[in-house]
């Protein structure tokens, strides 16, 4: 959950079903293929799964995804997976009531593993369970959510904790590096292979000797930004190119005042041919690592919050 008292888009910018069909139409015609669902919390949109038919549709999406914090997850894995949704993630950062409800703020954590549960019998393509690892919080439960993850079928990945904005108590103390992450997994499961083929994933892949595989998504120690292939769409149509930007380009007010598909996909694609963002790497490499936005700043703009712009 973000700070307290934050600020909300306005209801009146959130972009209807039509509209982000429409755009997602540009965005496959300039290539893109792979879409994911993402928040603040997806499963709070009224009539998700009508997003999903939409989009699922569209044969040139060739992988659909969604990652939710699993609170509403039990009553809608089941119509999600039928209206064509392929994969989901759910993140779940503490198998610990106390712990799960003085990270989130609120007390969820049987709703969300039913949820899990849900999704497990619900058939997806790929089931994953997203856990930041912070220090001192709940890195000692990288064995036990990797065993839960076995016991339901689902792929953990580790994250590195990241100082985005919104991650307002950040700091590199409380990052666990994916070196200490592996080297703690090896020492409870034995030696550690790692996976080829990771693409432009942002996790790498490892299995254990018995064959359990995992992720770790390294983007603080050892950002993958020259790999990177993503951009973000918020809800109210802002075009971020990297996590970590302060701006985007608005593709709302282009698409409501008319302008055709072909202009909104010359103009994405000419963005695009400029990106040079590297987020990560940048904030690696600056001298002074405080954290990056201050809460002021994120209560006057909603768009630096990570709970608009996705995880
Ligand atoms: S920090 Fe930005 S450029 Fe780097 S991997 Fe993340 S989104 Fe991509």
């Amino acid at each position: 959950m973000p700070e307290p008292d934050y600020a909300w888009l306005p209801r009146e910018s959130i972009l209807d079903f039509e509209e982000i069909a429409v755009l997602a139409d540009v965005f496959t015609s300039v290539g893109v293929d792979r879409v994911r669902l993402t928040g603040g919390e997806p499963l709070l949109r009224r009539d998700l799964a009508g997003l999903v038919s939409l989009l699922a549709a569209r044969p040139a999406i060739r992988d659909l995804a969604l990652t939710t914090n699993g609170v509403l997850l039990s009553k809608q894995a089941a119509t999600l997976r039928a209206a064509g949704l392929h994969r989901l993630t759910v993140s779940l950062d503490t198998l610990r009531r106390d712990r799960f409800q003085a990270l989130a703020r609120f007390d969820e954590l049987p709703a969300v593993l039913d949820g899990i549960d849900a999704a497990a019998r619900a058939g997806f393509d790929a089931l994953k369970i997203d856990t930041v690892v912070m220090r001192g919080r709940n890195d000692d439960e990288l064995q036990p959510i990797l065993e839960f993850g076995q016991r339901i079928g689902a792929e953990v990945r580790f994250i590195e904790y990241m100082d985005v904005g919104g991650a307002t108590h950040w700091s590199m103390d409380a990052v666990v590096p994916r070196v200490e992450i592996l080297a703690r997994l090896s020492e409870a499961y034995g030696p550690i292979a790692a996976v080829p083929g990771r693409d432009s994933s942002p996790a790498e892949r490892f299995r254990l000797p018995d064959g359990t595989t995992f992720g770790i998504i390294a983007s603080t120690t050892e950002p993958f930004c020259a790999a990177c292939d993503r951009s973000r769409l918020t809800a109210d149509g802002l075009w971020l190119l990297c996590l970590y930007a302060r701006g985007g380009l608005d593709l709302r007010h282009p698409l409501r005042e008319g302008a055709t598909r072909e202009e909104l996909a010359h103009l994405i694609s000419t963005v695009w041919t400029m990106r040079a963002d590297r987020g990560a790497e940048e904030r690696l490499g600056s001298p002074s690592r405080d954290v990056l936005i201050p809460v002021a700043a994120l209560k006057r703009d909603a768009h630096l919050e990570m709970h608009t712009r996705g995880g």
